[in-house]
């Protein structure tokens, strides 16, 4: 961090400036310009950041400057190379392969999930979505099958060479999933649930984890140094539209993370278009537009028939879309050197 001081700050201020750095524990360098003198804090603690933080309205002070990030192990200088990662079958997420998820919002039955599956696997998808815990904003909707929506979309998916990618809304589900999930998804209203990210800290599964509709990325990559600081590296970030002044659609798609998560992170990086507008026509346009971006997956609700889904039918995408979008993005992963199986 570093302390820009007013130019006409006194020198007791700057010197007060300078003790309390010091009571905290670390070093201060304080360098005198012709019009203003600025302090380097060096240390490697965290312990004190936020009596750091509080010096910013101390008298004297214009401004305080971070110049290292917060987070760490999800920091692109841990691993400038990118974290390329193994989700089983032969999958990998994180290099050149674009990979798709696609499948309903929520499991509803035998015949939509063994429907849905053979569709989305015919047209390129890699992994199967679906909800069996679902997290709906009234208390009245449909909220999944539980743990029999996980058993038909494990069946679902073995019989068509698909992974699966569930939500996980409570630490107590962590147990009842791991043996019918290959990823764990955190959804967008449980990205700031701290104790769920430290369930999911200690296990071994790759984890997807969903911005949250008011998370700034800053936010984003601390909820996912939460699981790393537990053990588990395996973790993929999800941009799915975020609430703005804007109202037009469900959320505001924020294509511009992709690439800045990209340069400020290692781990891969998908888009959901589908949360990200909330309406079938704009899923396509943010689809190709999150793959020309620099997305490493996409998640895409796609169901057999979206008039009668029990939830999000209005953002669900006809089976053929899906097939006709999987089509687009292999152009455009090929225009951006990247490809789709
Ligand atoms: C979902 O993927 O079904 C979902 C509920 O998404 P989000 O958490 O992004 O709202
Ligand atoms: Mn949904």
């Amino acid at each position: 961090m570093i302390v820009n001081m007013f130019g006409d700050a006194s020198e007791e201020q700057i010197n007060h400036i300078v003790a309390r750095i010091k009571e905290c524990g670390y070093q201060a360098h304080v360098i005198r310009g012709e019009e203003r003198t600025v302090i380097g804090i060096v240390g490697k603690s965290d312990r004190h950041r936020s009596e750091l933080e509080a010096l910013s309205s101390a008298p004297g002070v214009e401004e305080i400057v971070k110049i290292s990030h917060p987070f760490k192990l999800a920091a692109r200088s841990c691993r400038p190379e990118g974290t390329v990662l193994d989700l089983g079958k032969g999958v990998t997420i994180g290099g050149r392969e674009v990979v798709v998820a696609a499948g309903p919002c929520a499991v509803e039955s035998a015949e939509q999930i063994a429907d849905i599956a053979a569709k989305v696997a015919k047209a390129g998808a890699k992994l199967l979505r679906g909800g069996a815990f679902k997290p709906r904003s009234s208390p009245y909707s449909f909220q999944g099958l539980g743990e029999e929506g996980l058993k038909l979309m494990r069946d679902a998916a073995d019989k068509n060479g698909l992974l699966v990618v569930s939500e996980v809304m409570d630490p107590s589900q962590i147990e009842i999933m791991m043996p019918y999930v290959d990823v764990m998804q955190v959804g967008a209203r449980n990205m700031q649930n701290y104790h769920l990210l430290r369930g999911l800290g200690e296990i071994d599964k790759p984890v997807l984890l969903k911005r949250g509709m008011s998370a700034t990325i800053e936010e984003l990559l601390l909820s996912a140094e939460y699981i790393m600081s537990g053990g588990n590296y395996k973790v993929i970030l999800c941009e799915r539209g975020i609430r703005t002044f804007e109202t037009y659609l469900r959320n505001t798609m924020d294509i511009a993370a992709i690439p800045v998560i990209k340069s400020l992170s290692h781990l891969p990086v998908v888009a959901d278009p589908s949360h990200g507008t909330g309406r079938r026509d704009k899923v396509a346009p943010m689809a190709r537009a999150a793959v020309a971006a620099g997305a490493d997956g996409l998640i895409i609700e796609v169901h057999p028939d979206p008039e009668r889904a029990l939830s999000d039918g209005v953002q669900s995408l006809y089976p053929d879309q899906f097939t006709q979008l999987m089509k687009e993005i292999r152009l455009i992963a090929q225009a951006v050197d990247r490809e789709i199986a």
